[in-house]
């Protein structure tokens, strides 16, 4: 028997993991890995012990290392730097790491440039039809570096009625907040964004009926009672078989008093398909999210995106209409919208349309060109694409030319968030209220248990009692109470929802003020140095103090950042480190030579002197490094060396007429 270790990466903060909302409930992470749950109830059980570790939820200990013959990862981009760390630890103990997901799919060369490790084996795609052989040859000792699914090859695609159950029993379920279940793969529609149809397809397979509740059923056996996702990319894409699977989901969930709550991703043009929402309702569908992306007609128009346009009306009128008929079914919609697409040239239609429509949950990115779509290969051919991108929609970071001027639209895009996620939540709670002028529930509301009065209990404690949330979040409640009171545990709800998003919001703020502030620092800085040696002034003594006061500032509004958010300023504060810390380093050297020089010329053999001048040198360069963040210290490290080794040198050159010794050499260095 062989022990294969399944690791789940660790997500950074971003809307959809809901990170500062699970703390309120006691769970510890949005969603199980439901693809490594796919792939353990692929391993034959004769020959393998299986373990999963999803970082989001538990570390990854050097115990579950050490237990492990083989590591299997899976990831999306947005998980990359968890990842990389995972393929570095498992290389220090030589162990296999086996990559699948997304990420390694289509970002495999610039996984092997970037990971700072090896990984030994590649599945690409769906590895429903390959993992089987894979085993084999990796029992063998035969196996490939890469294998790929039928997608990436091109053939016949995989038929997801042979995907067994997965494997729910391999986590605790109380740690997640849903649970996830898949029904179907590929959209039919090709949004110009979009790399789903390009890894699965345009015709979406579907799952039978009897497959889909055996998944229920499993979930049901473990003890599970709550939210649950069903992960398609548009549960929609096959109509058909869609209404075919409602009704049995609707049976299944009455005859059990609807122990779920269901939510998924559809496109809009749900509202066009005959029953199809009173189906939903039926089935136990409370939410459902759909990429609305834009309200502008030009904008959907250049990126392909038809279905949320209609020949009747224009984009606003018809996607406002469309959010509420599904909302007046009992439906709550959360909806995507991209900021820089070309052809949309402002974007307070943007905010607007959110507010009128009730979308309390509107995830709000900027535009990224994924590797394999079709808008890659656009800006690839136009010559705009910059680099690849990291996968994190709510980074304040653009990888390609955007159509708008650059800082235009990073600023109307922080104005955006910033006015949909006010520190108050005053808009969001607006939303809020439109929403519930248009729901009407059809199933049970919010069932108050133990967690929701815990919820309830924290959300008074950290925003009712708090003055930034306080007064509106008051506000807000009494508005719900006064005119729908069965609302409230919603409200409720909604309330921490708000919370998390207002957090993510000011951390992806507060992240890219602190790189723009880096560059202004960083120029004055420069400016500075340069006065001082344009001048051939020797006031080292003040370049000294402006550094150490630079760096202690940016040391605080480094911590100013939230630690988990932290890792997405580490490049632009180490070039920023190096930066202040290197021409420091050389401007005390300048001053060192020169005093070196003085000395020696004056023939002097007082090493005692020079011993005092090279230890001021260094208390002074150790006070400015320990100015520098440990987080990003040991960035600075190489050099720091190359200047004491300067110095050394320095030394040798000036006092190579007078007598001093290797030891007198050690002990100054
Ligand atoms: S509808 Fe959604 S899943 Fe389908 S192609 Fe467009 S963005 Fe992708």
């Amino acid at each position: 028997m062989r022990n294969a270790l399944l690791v789940y990466p660790e997500f950074p903060p971003s809307y959809w993991g809901y990170t500062y909302a699970l703390d309120f409930v006691g769970k510890k992470s949005a969603m199980p890995p439901l693809g490594l749950l796919t792939v353990a109830a692929l391993f034959p059980e004769h020959d393998w012990h299986l373990k999963v570790v999803d970082m989001n939820v538990e570390p990854l200990t050097d115990a579950d290392l050490a237990w492990a013959d083989y590591v299997f990862t899976s990831t999306m981009i947005v998980q990359k730097n968890s990842f990389y760390e995972v393929v570095r630890r498992c290389n220090q103990l030589h162990l296999p790491v086996i990559a699948g997901g997304p990420h390694p799919t289509s970002y495999r060369e610039e996984i092997k440039h970037e990971a700072g490790g090896v990984v030994s084996h590649f599945i690409g795609g769906e590895v429903e039809h390959i993992f089987q052989d894979f085993l084999t040859d990796l029992l063998h000792g035969t196996a490939q570096e890469v294998y790929e699914g039928p997608r990436t090859q091109n053939k016949v695609q995989t038929d997801i009625t042979k995907t067994p159950v997965p494997r729910y029993d391999l986590i605790r379920l109380e740690d997640y907040n849903s649970m996830a279940v898949q029904f179907s793969r590929g959209c039919p529609f090709d949004c110009e964004f979009c790399d789903i149809t390009k890894l699965f397809g345009r015709v979406p397979r579907t799952k039978t009926n009897a497959q889909f509740l055996a998944e229920f059923d499993r979930l049901y056996a473990l003890g599970w009672r709550h939210s649950v996702f069903v992960v398609d990319d548009n549960f929609i894409g096959n109509k058909r078989d869609a209404m075919r699977l409602l009704p049995a989901i609707a049976a299944w969930q009455q005859a059990r008093d609807y122990p779920f709550g269901l939510s998924t991703e559809t496109s809009v043009n749900l509202v066009e398909i005959p029953g199809m929402l009173d189906a939903m309702a039926d089935a136990g569908f409370i939410m459902t999210f759909i990429g609305i992306e834009s309200p502008n007609d030009a904008a959907l128009a250049t990126t392909v995106k038809k279905q949320n346009t209609s020949r009747e009306e224009t984009a606003r009128e018809y996607l406002l209409r469309a959010i509420h008929t599904i909302q007046a079914h009992g439906i709550e919609v959360t909806a995507g919208f991209i900021i820089g697409l070309d052809q949309d040239t402002e974007f307070q239609s943007h905010i607007d349309f959110i507010q009128q429509a009730g979308i309390q949950q509107a995830m709000t990115g900027l535009l990224m060109a994924l590797k394999k779509t079709n808008f890659y290969n656009r800006l690839e051919h136009e010559g705009r694409l910059l680099h690849e991108s990291s996968g994190n929609n709510v980074s304040v970071e653009l990888n390609f030319v955007p159509e708008l001027d650059r800082e235009v639209l990073i600023r109307e895009y922080k104005r955006v968030l910033r006015e949909l996620y006010d520190p108050g939540l005053k808009h969001y709670f607006a939303r809020c209220l439109t929403l519930f002028d248009h729901l009407q529930p059809r199933q049970r509301l919010v069932r108050i248990r133990k967690a929701e009065m815990r919820a309830l209990m924290k959300s008074i404690w950290r925003q009712l009692l708090s003055r930034k949330q306080g007064p509106t979040y008051l506000w807000f409640l009494v508005r719900v109470l006064l005119r729908s009171p069965r609302m409230v545990p919603n409200a409720v709800r909604m309330a921490i929802m708000g919370y998390h998003f207002e957090q993510v919001t000011q951390q992806q703020i507060a992240m890219d003020d602190f790189k723009q502030s880096l560059a202004s620092e960083l120029d004055t800085f420069q400016r500075t140095v340069s006065r001082f040696a344009k001048a051939q002034s020797n006031r080292i003594g003040e370049i000294g103090l402006r550094t150490q006061h630079l760096l202690a500032r940016v040391r605080t509004q480094y911590e100013a950042i939230h630690e988990d958010c932290r890792y997405g300023v580490w490049d632009t504060l180490e070039v920023f480190q190096q930066s202040v810390f290197t021409q420091y380093l050389e401007a005390e050297l300048h001053v060192f030579k020169d005093t070196v020089s003085r000395s020696a010329q004056a023939h002097t053999d007082r090493l005692d002197d020079v011993r005092t001048c090279v230890h001021h040198l260094f208390t002074r360069v150790q006070a400015q490094y320990d100015q520098i963040h440990h987080d990003v210290r040991s960035n600075v490290q190489d050099t720091l060396d190359t200047f004491r080794s300067a110095v050394k040198r320095h030394l040798e050159q000036g006092f190579s007429r007078v007598r001093v010794t290797g030891d007198a050499e050690e002990k100054v260095c």
